[in-house]
Order: structure tokens, then C-alpha cells, then sequence
């Protein structure tokens, strides 16, 4: 991976926790403020709950003393009928007297009625007074952890922006002023390649662009969303599960038409794939950059099948599975395909593995050098 994108990783994972980071700072007095409103509705039932009995009280001294007057006009109306003269006289005040006796009965049955429901309040006021001390207490906790958790996130804030610090001042500048206006757009500008495709648009790559990446000699955007790309290898997805019984790679033909090659080293250009095309009396030969797949100078074609006229190429060579049609060759142009430069990397792979397997009875053949003079 190359040094600026590494820090660029490194500058993006500091912009995601400084911003995680502010905004949990932010979130904590919105947390401690929506438990104290909380805390004031309870208060506020307490006090309706308080209220309630008060009124519960007065009323039961309003039928108390009801009671009490009653009492005493109903005595008056007995010390008055030890003086009555009269018969009909003497019926009215008794009639008076049950009158107020049936006013004493009610007033009774208000306040023991009063008694019942005082019981109900009194739970109430009870429960409310529990709920607040709870949430008191709970308040305090809250207001305890979001001070810590606040100095924590400062104290990590403050490491945060020393890392991004570090990272922005050691990316090259200009590269930096792309990362930042993507960013400033997209809210994050860095994205990662998996699986052909810009994990942050979802757009997928033409295959140069993602050969580039891969390849990884110098950096890459993405066509659709600019974000600089990167590629982790560790995060490819296994091509397929191993399977349990090992397949065996099929040996390329000895004599075919197309005929693929691997060498570790080809003059200046490094590693690199080469496919030779005997057509009549001549042959053709292509070369391409094992890394990122780009064609390296032009086709080249010469008298003879091809073990005649390119012996050169074909010491510390290792001969691969593939076959296409030339005219698909044709149209790849400048670039080989990421699905043809796969498969050749997995068949080279594959070729490698035999060759180190020691009991691979009857088929070294397949990594020999093929120098004419050998055969
Ligand atoms: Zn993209």
C-alpha cells in the first residue's frame, strides 16, 4: 500500500472518531436534560398527589363539623321538647330531630368515604415520593458519568486530533486537498475496493482502474465519487472455499495454438505474463505487467512457431493454463482483463504449489524451463 494512502486510512479513522467522538460530547447534557424533565414530571405528580390529600382533609372537616352542628341543634331540639305545650308541637321538633340525625347519617357516609380513597391517595403520594427518590438518585448517577465519560472523550479527542494532526502533515499536500474537498462533499474521502467495486458509491471500477489500484504504484480515484482508493488484500473475499479433495490443475497443451507464460523477470519490466499466437509460418507475442495487467510495448511478430522465434523468452519460464480467442486478445487492447489476470495468477499460483510439492509424481514438466535446447 502506498505510504500517502496508509496515512490517508490513518487521517480517515481519526476525521470518523473525532467526529463519533464530538458528537457523543454533544449527546450527554441532552441525555442529563431529558432525565431532569423526567424527574419534573414525577415532581409535578407528587405534588397533584399532595394536593389531592389536602383537599381529601378539608373536606373531611367540612363534614366533621357539619356533623358537630347538627349534634348540637339536635340537643337544642331535645332540651325544647321538655317545654312544648302542645302535641303538634312536640311532633315538629321530633320531626326536626330525625331530620338532622338523617344529615349526620350522609355527612358519616361522606367521610367514610373520604377514609377509602384516602387510603388510594396515600399510595399514590407514597409511590410518587419512591419514584422521585429513584430518579433522583438515577439523575445524580447519570450526571456523575456523563461528567467522566465527558473528560474521557476530551482527553481521547485531544489524542484524536494529535493522530490526524500527524497523519494530515505527512500526506502530500496536494493529494490532501483532494482527500479534504471529497470529503467536504461526501462526508468521507477515502474509499475501499472489494470485489471490483468502490465500496463507498458502489459504482464498479473499469478494469484498469482497478488493476491500478491493486497494483497499488500509484494513487487512484474513483471515477464516479473521486473518493482516493485504496485496496486491502486481507479483506478479499476468499475466491472459493478449499475444497476437500485438492484439484488438479490440468496441464497446458505441449503443442496449441496460444501458449501463456510466466516470467519472475523480463529484461527491465519485472514479473511478467506473456502469451505467444503461432498462426502460418510466424508467431506473435504479447507481453503484459503480472501486477496491474498493462500491455508493455507492442506485439511483436516473427518467422517460425514461436519456441523458434522467441527462444529468448522462454528460459526461467513457467508455462500457464489459458486459451482465448485472438480477436478478444485484440480487443483488450492496452490492459488485460482483471478476470483473465486472475485466473492467470491462480494457475500460477497453482503451478507453484506443484512445483514445491515434492511427490507430485509426473508433473514437473509443467514448471520446466522450455528452452529449445532442452527439448
Ligand atoms: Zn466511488
Amino acid at each position: 500500500m502506498l505510504p500517502d494512502v496508509k496515512n490517508l486510512i490513518e487521517l480517515q479513522n481519526a476525521d470518523r472518531e473525532i467526529f463519533r467522538l464530538k458528537d457523543e460530547i454533544a449527546a450527554l447534557p441532552k441525555r442529563v436534560a431529558a432525565i431532569e424533565q423526567k424527574l419534573a414530571g414525577t415532581k409535578a405528580i407528587l405534588e397533584k398527589a399532595k394536593a389531592a390529600v389536602k383537599s381529601d382533609e378539608a373536606a373531611r372537616r367540612k363534614y366533621e363539623t357539619a356533623i358537630q352542628d347538627l349534634q348540637q341543634k339536635i340537643s337544642k331540639y331535645r332540651d325544647q321538647s321538655l317545654e312544648v305545650k302542645t302535641n303538634e308541637q312536640y311532633k315538629a321538633l321530633l320531626h326536626e330531630i330525625q331530620f338532622a340525625e338523617q344529615e349526620i347519617r350522609i355527612n358519616e357516609d361522606k367521610i367514610l368515604e373520604l377514609m377509602v380513597n384516602a387510603e388510594a391517595r396515600d399510595k399514590e403520594v407514597r409511590a410518587a415520593e419512591a419514584e422521585l427518590k429513584a430518579e433522583a438518585a438515577e439523575i445524580e448517577k447519570e450526571k456523575a458519568e456523563a461528567r467522566q465519560r465527558t473528560a474521557e472523550d476530551e482527553q481521547q479527542l485531544a489524542e484524536w486530533n494529535a493522530k490526524r494532526d500527524a497523519a494530515r502533515a505527512s500526506v502530500n499536500p496536494d493529494l490532501l486537498r483532494q482527500y479534504d474537498r471529497v470529503a467536504k462533499y461526501r462526508g468521507s474521502g477515502l474509499s475501499e475496493v472489494r470485489d471490483h467495486k468502490c465500496m463507498a458509491c458502489q459504482v464498479m471500477l473499469r478494469p484498469q482502474t482497478y488493476n491500478e489500484v491493486r497494483a497499488a504504484t500509484h494513487v487512484v480515484a474513483c471515477d464516479s465519487c473521486q473518493r482516493i482508493l485504496y485496496h486491502d488484500p486481507s479483506h478479499d473475499q476468499p475466491v472459493e472455499p478449499a475444497p476437500a479433495v485438492k484439484r488438479r490443475r490440468p496441464h497446458p497443451k505441449f503443442e496449441s495454438s496460444q501458449a501463456w507464460y510466466y516470467r519472475p523477470s523480463h529484461g527491465d519490466d519485472g514479473e511478467v505474463f506473456l502469451v505467444f499466437i503461432n498462426g502460418k509460418g510466424e508467431s506473435s507475442r504479447r507481453i503484459y505487467e503480472s501486477g496491474a495487467g498493462r500491455k508493455l510495448g507492442d506485439t511483436l511478430v516473427r518467422e517460425g512457431e514461436y519456441r523458434l522465434g522467441f527462444p529468448e523468452d522462454l528460459s526461467d519460464s513457467i508455462r500457464l493454463n489459458g486459451q482465448w480467442e485472438e480477436s478478444e486478445i485484440d480487443e483488450w487492447g492496452n490492459e488485460l482483463p482483471t478476470s483473465t489476470l486472475d485466473s492467470l495468477q491462480r494457475d500460477l499460483d497453482m503451478a507453484r504449489a506443484e512445483a514445491a510439492a515434492p511427490h507430485t509424481h509426473g508433473r514437473r514438466e509443467v514448471v520446466h524451463s522450455e528452452h529449445p535446447a532442452a527439448s
